[in-house]
């Protein structure tokens, strides 16, 4: 006897709830194909995907979801998924701010690819969510993915949460995500041209893979801090020596820890009693300390080199930063002391067991980084030009703008710049000049470093791509046309 239509209605419903349920990249990239299988869907219809799974999927329990994403899809600037039609996108990296910039591009009609050189999310680490972030998370479906994902006054969130969650959107919006790939470097379309010639491509890792054969108009540089798109300079934001420390506790969600209240960076920054007493009992001096209390009990701080001297977390005093925290120069079992008696302090001793969570490595979850000098991209794009084909090149989140952790900004403004080079994919789709493009793309850029959760726009029902809609004070011609005339690269020039 063949199946009934309510059996093959849960059926497909249960395949989708193990796939939002998926607690690892592995686990949801398995899930999805499993659904994709079983339900006859095929994730290289890009354009049709999300309508096709939302014919297959019809519980109650999924309705929410997709009134959600319908939602979003309905702005205007996607053009009901036809604004970016035929535009093929490449994102490098599957952190946070590549994945957000694959929905806008996915909704906007884009076909999508997204590399990433690792299959595991394995950061424990929390990011702060400014009010924007959690207002277009919530709209994204967040809480369906992550039950837990902003309760009461919480704004953070794991960034291996973050990622797995906007993994899922990627897939059902019909992005397309390949694992265990690494990219290397661009490759140019070669100079003898004809109908079937290859255009821009990528150099990748493993060369075999079928990425390799991609040919794209835009590629969308998101692979973290150390950029690998060349083409564009960095500007050094050189500060007084900054040693910040992460830290992450295995929390049991016991009553008693739930008590322990957490520690907002930012207006904990100017608490100086607390510093003092904390230097004179324990000998530990920091700058600030942010406590978020998440899947882990995470800590981050910023300590001073000289108690770090004292308390014999760095061996050897050097004057470059780099060696001074270079692995043989820090004694690891003083830096996981350290780092836990400043969080005991810092919670009045409440948290009732200070154990490590275990990172990826297998080893106690503690991190000592240097944000003595930050970095930021000259300028967030530029287009190649070669052989009579045009690529256009942008960078988003961390390789645009380093963030400082205390502040946890990474993640605020790394989504406003994936928002405002959706918008300038959209304006190249349209057949704008490439001057025109990239100069307003630059006017906007210099809005970025400035952003506050006070000076963006308040109206978060009105986000969209449209950088009208976000910035208040927004002139997006301030940077003229013939001032970008070196950031649009022909073959001449190279
Ligand atoms: P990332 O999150 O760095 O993602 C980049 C992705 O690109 C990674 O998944 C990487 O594997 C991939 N990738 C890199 N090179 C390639 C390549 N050649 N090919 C393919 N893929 C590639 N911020 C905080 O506010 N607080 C913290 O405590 C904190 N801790 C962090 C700890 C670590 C180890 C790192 C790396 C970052 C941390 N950050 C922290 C920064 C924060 O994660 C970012 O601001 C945020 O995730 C947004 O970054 P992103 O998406 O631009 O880049």
């Amino acid at each position: 006897m063949g199946e009934t239509e309510d059996e093959r209605t849960a059926q497909a419903s249960q395949l989708f709830e193990n796939f939002v349920q998926a607690s690892t990249c592995k686990g949801t990239l398995q899930a999805f194909s499993i659904l994709c299988r079983q339900l006859e869907l095929d994730p290289l219809d890009y354009s049709n995907f999300y309508s096709s799974l939302k014919t297959a999927i019809t519980s109650w329990k999924v309705k929410a979801l997709w009134t959600k994403l319908d939602k979003r899809a309905e702005h205007k600037v996607y053009n009901q998924g036809k604004a970016c039609q035929g535009t093929r996108c490449l994102i490098i990296g599957g952190g946070p701010c590549g994945l957000r910039t694959a929905i806008e591009l996915a909704l906007l009609g884009c076909k999508v690819v997204v590399i990433e050189k690792r299959d595991t999310f394995s950061r424990n680490n929390v990011l702060h969510l400014w009010p924007y972030t959690i207002h277009d998370l919530r709209g994204l479906g967040a809480k369906k993915f992550y039950g837990k994902f902003c309760a009461g006054s919480i704004d953070h969130i794991s960034i291996r949460q973050l990622q797995l969650m906007l993994l899922k959107v990627c897939l059902i919006l019909g992005v397309e995500i390949h694992v265990n790939i690494e990219f290397i470097k661009l490759v140019e379309p070669p100079e003898e041209q004809h109908e079937d010639s290859p255009g821009w491509r990528a150099e990748i890792r493993p060369s075999s893979h079928q990425v390799s054969e991609f040919d794209f108009d835009v590629v969308i540089g998101a692979d973290g801090r150390r950029n690998t798109l060349d083409g564009f300079s960095r500007k050094e934001f050189r500060g007084k020596l900054a040693i910040a420390i992460t830290a992450n506790f295995v929390n049991r969600n016991t009553t008693a820890e739930a008590k322990v209240e957490e520690i907002s960076g930012v207006a904990f920054i100017f608490n100086q009693k607390f510093f003092l007493e904390l230097r004179e009992e324990t000998g530990i001096d920091l700058e600030n300390i942010v406590y978020y209390k998440d899947h882990t009990h995470y800590f981050v701080m910023t300590a001073k080199k000289q108690s770090l001297l004292d308390k014999g977390v760095i061996i050897n005093d050097y004057i470059e930063t780099e060696r001074l925290l270079s692995n043989d120069n820090v004694n690891q079992e003083a830096l996981l002391s350290y780092a836990r008696e400043a969080a005991d302090f810092g919670t009045n001793y409440q948290l009732p067991s200070l154990d490590y969570a275990i990172n990826h490595y297998g080893q106690p979850d503690v991190a000592m980084f240097d944000f003595t000098c930050m970095y930021a991209s000259e300028n967030a794009a530029l287009i190649r030009e070669k052989h009579g084909h045009q690529l256009l090149v942008a960078l988003v989140g961390d390789s645009l703008l380093e963030p400082f952790w205390p502040m946890g900004t990474g993640c605020a403004r790394g989504f406003l710049a994936a928002f405002d080079t959706a918008w300038m994919v959209r304006g190249w789709a349209q057949g704008r000049s490439p001057l025109e493009i990239l100069a307003e793309r630059e006017s906007i850029y210099r809005l970025l470093p400035q952003t506050t959760t006070e000076n963006i726009s308040k109206n978060f029902e009105q986000y969209t791509i449209d950088p009208a809609t976000r910035y208040p004070n927004l002139n997006s011609s301030c940077v003229r046309p013939h001032q970008v005339r070196h950031l649009f690269i022909d073959g001449q020039q190279d």
